[in-house]
C-alpha cells in the first residue's frame, strides 16, 4: 500500500489539472451512513430508489420527509474527518503550484465546506437546505410536527433540496464536473460506488480524455479494473498519507 500511495503522490506532483470526485464513503468516518448503511434499522425494508424519488414523495410524503429528517439529524451532528481535511490540504498544495483543482461531490452533507474546501461542485444538492415541492421556493425555517410542513409562499409540501433519482442535476454543477473530468490530467475517485449516473461516468470520461485515474475505496467497484492506481482502504486513513507527502 505504501508503494501505491507513493505512486499516487508522484502522479499528483506531476499533474497540471486535478479533479476529485467524492461519494458517501468519504463521510462514513464522520458517522454519516452511506446509502447501504442508511437503510438499516428502521429503514431496513426500503431501497434508496423507494425513498429518494419524486414518485415516492408524492405517494408517501411523510415517509420520505421522516427518512430525510433522520438523515439531516445525522448530518447536523457530524464533523469533517481527516479525509475531508486532507483534500483541503491537497487543494492548497495544488494552488501553491498553479495546478488547477476541482472538487466534485455527490454528497449532500456539506462537510467539504465545513472542512474548509474553497470550491466545491455539489452535484446532488445539499440536505441542509429545504425547498417546496411545487415551485422550488427556498425555505429557511419550518415547524417540526406530525405533518410534513408546507411552504409559506405557495402552501405546497416541503422537501429536501437534493437531487432525487430521476431528477435533473443542477446544470451549472454538471457542466463544471464534466469540464473538469474532460480537461484534468489526474482524476481521483474517492469513496463512491461509481454506479449512480451521471457521476459514475466522470472517471471514465477522464480516462477516455487521457487522464490517469486514482481510485480510493474500501472495496472494489466497477471502476477498479480500469484505475491507474487503486488505493484500498478508508478515506480518513489514506488521504492524509497522500497529503502529508506533499508538505
Ligand atoms: P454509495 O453509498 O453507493 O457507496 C459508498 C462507497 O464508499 C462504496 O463503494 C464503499 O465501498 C465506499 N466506502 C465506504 N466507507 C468508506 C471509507 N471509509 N473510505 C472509503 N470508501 C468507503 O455512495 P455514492 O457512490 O456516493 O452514491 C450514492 C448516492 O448516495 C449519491 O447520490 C449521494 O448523493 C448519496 N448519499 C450521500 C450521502 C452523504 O451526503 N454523506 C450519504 C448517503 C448517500
Amino acid at each position: 500500500m505504501t508503494d501505491d500511495i507513493h505512486r499516487a503522490r508522484e502522479l499528483l506532483d506531476h499533474a497540471t489539472a486535478v479533479a476529485v470526485l467524492t461519494g458517501a464513503g468519504i463521510s462514513a468516518e464522520s458517522g454519516i451512513p452511506t446509502f447501504r448503511d442508511a437503510l438499516t434499522g428502521l429503514w431496513a425494508n426500503f431501497r434508496p430508489e423507494d425513498l429518494a424519488t419524486p414518485e415516492a414523495f408524492e405517494a408517501n410524503p411523510k415517509l420520505v420527509w421522516d427518512w430525510y429528517a433522520w438523515r439531516r439529524g445525522a448530518v447536523a451532528n457530524a464533523l469533517p474527518n481527516a479525509g475531508h481535511r486532507a483534500l483541503v490540504a491537497i487543494e492548497r498544495q495544488c494552488r501553491e503550484h498553479q495546478v488547477d483543482f476541482t472538487l466534485i461531490t455527490q454528497n449532500v452533507d456539506g462537510l467539504h465546506w465545513a472542512a474548509g474546501s474553497l470550491r466545491v461542485v455539489e452535484l446532488h444538492g445539499n440536505i441542509r437546505r429545504v425547498k417546496c415541492f411545487d415551485q422550488g421556493h427556498a425555505v429557511d425555517r419550518w415547524e417540526a410536527g406530525e405533518q410534513v410542513p408546507t411552504c409559506p409562499q405557495c402552501g405546497s409540501l416541503l422537501r429536501p433540496d437534493v437531487v432525487w433519482f430521476g431528477e435533473a442535476l443542477p446544470s451549472d454543477a454538471l457542466a463544471a464536473a464534466f469540464a473538469a473530468a474532460r480537461t484534468c490530467d489526474l482524476f481521483f475517485c474517492v469513496g463512491t460506488s461509481t454506479v449512480v449516473e451521471p457521476a459514475a461516468s466522470l472517471p471514465f470520461l477522464a480516462l477516455e480524455s487521457g487522464a490517469r485515474v486514482i481510485e480510493l475505496n474500501s472495496a472494489a467497484t466497477p471502476l477498479t479494473p480500469h484505475a491507474t492506481v487503486s488505493l484500498r482502504g478508508t478515506a480518513a486513513q489514506l488521504l492524509p498519507a497522500l497529503a502529508l507527502q506533499g508538505q
